[in-house]
């Protein structure tokens, strides 16, 4: 199985040791949350055994140990992306917490003050998950700027020559996605963003898909904002980061406001805090930050070109072994660098595939993958998808095939 030691792999994911319905666990499902090494968990553990107490307001040891726990995990990560002098990195709850940090953000501040103003532009990619649009419509309503969506090709690809007549003076924004969850498209973001930036735009990089992999260094990217998950990216559930410039970041309406983000309060007003506590009112998850650097450094330790040629692999496997089957659509097939396959049957519901599938042991996941109006623009509907993550094995992938092959027999 490719250069990783998959079986030894494994063996830092009990979660996989387990049957399901008899079988063994296939978990296919990791573009929605990859499972959790030991190494992450122990960590966590180390943490909430050893130094929890609150941060940045204690004198005492734990409040200290926290305290650096917290900002190095922080700067682990900012390491981790290829952060630059230039850049910051602030935790959110996810990849959704950090859009709708950036667009609020971006109109928050009220008339005459906000980043947007009436007729902007603000432009989205139509490969878009959900959680990079829905608070771009928003922000299209709350500031009067208008949303216009960048299509892709009836392939789902996403072209250079069609943000040219898009980009106006007055474009504002730019939001964009690394890596489509839906299809596994992978948009030439480098040039878009470079494009978007030369024009005047603040650049939005939605990295969920793509932070675990092998992907440019921030510092190497004309992008302002970056977002992405820990839970996609061995880490644990419910944390994230948005991670930017300096100069962009300080653009930014705060979200929270309360404990933490101040530098003084008085009964009428306050002062706002300097980066990054300015975006990171309240009291964090600090377990979950240290996680997340571990999830970094456990990524590190095998080698983000290693995970993609094997995830690469099993992507063509699948690619192969569905596509074979009567009546069988993948979708993206040219996404040669995805770690996913989704797929639609003929005359078969991805919600049958899905269950059958499960019975098993098979792990994947149906429906629209929250980028319903994509589905739509590409005239698919829900869709079956298979995405794979270093632990996962040929083997497995025989099952997927030969699991869709005999849910097909049943069905039709
Ligand atoms: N963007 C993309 C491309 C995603 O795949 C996801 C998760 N499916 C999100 C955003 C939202 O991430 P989260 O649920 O972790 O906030």
């Amino acid at each position: 199985t490719g250069g990783l030691p998959v079986q030894a792999l494994r063996a830092q994911f009990p979660v996989l040791a387990q049957r399901i319905h008899g079988q063994p666990l296939a978990y296919l499902d990791n573009a929605a949350a990859t499972q959790m090494p030991l190494a992450v968990q122990e960590a966590m553990q180390r943490f909430e055994r050893h130094d929890r107490a609150n941060i940045h307001r204690g004198v005492h040891t734990l409040s200290q140990r926290a305290t650096d726990a917290f900002e190095e995990a922080r700067a682990t990560l900012k390491r981790f992306i290829g952060a630059g002098t230039q850049h910051e990195l602030v935790f959110t709850s996810g990849t959704t917490e950090a859009l709708n940090l950036v667009a609020q953000g971006l109109w928050a501040a009220g008339p005459g003050k906000a980043w947007l103003r009436p007729d902007d532009r603000i432009i989205v990619s139509g490969l878009e998950h959900h959680a990079n649009l829905v608070p771009w419509q928003q922000a299209a309503r709350m500031s009067g700027a208008e949303l216009v969506v960048l299509q892709p090709d009836a392939q789902g690809r996403v072209h250079e020559a069609d943000l040219t007549p898009l980009l106006t003076p007055n474009t504002r924004v730019l939001a964009l996605t690394a890596c489509a969850n839906a299809t596994g498209e992978r948009p030439p973001y480098e040039a878009l963003l470079a494009m978007a930036r030369a024009a005047g735009a603040l650049t939005v990089l939605d990295a969920a898909q793509a932070v675990g992999h092998a992907m440019p260094a921030l510092a190497e990217l004309e992008a302002d904002f970056m977002a992405f998950s820990g839970h996609k990216m061995y880490g644990p559930m419910g944390t994230g980061a948005l991670a930017g410039r300096r100069d962009a970041l300080e653009r930014l309406y705060p979200l929270r406001l309360g404990g933490d983000m101040v530098e003084w309060v008085s009964y009428t007003a306050a002062g706002y805090a300097a980066l990054p506590a300015r975006l990171e009112g309240g009291t964090p998850n600090v377990a979950g930050a240290v996680g997340l650097a571990a999830a970094a450094r456990f990524i590190d330790g095998i080698g983000r070109e290693a995970i993609d040629l094997h995830v690469q692999a099993l992507r063509a496997q699948a690619l192969a072994g569905l596509s074979a089957l009567e009546g069988v659509t993948v979708l993206a097939p040219h996404a040669t660098q995805a770690s996913l396959v989704s797929f639609v049957a003929r005359d078969v519901h991805p919600h049958d595939i899905g269950t059958l599938l499960d019975e098993r042991g098979i792990a994947v996941r149906t429906g629209h993958h929250c980028a319903q109006p994509l589905q739509e623009h590409l005239g698919l509907g829900p869709t079956t998808r298979a995405s794979f993550a270093l632990y996962n094995s040929h083997e497995e992938v025989e099952c997927l095939i030969a699991g869709v092959a005999q849910a097909l027999e049943v069905m039709r």
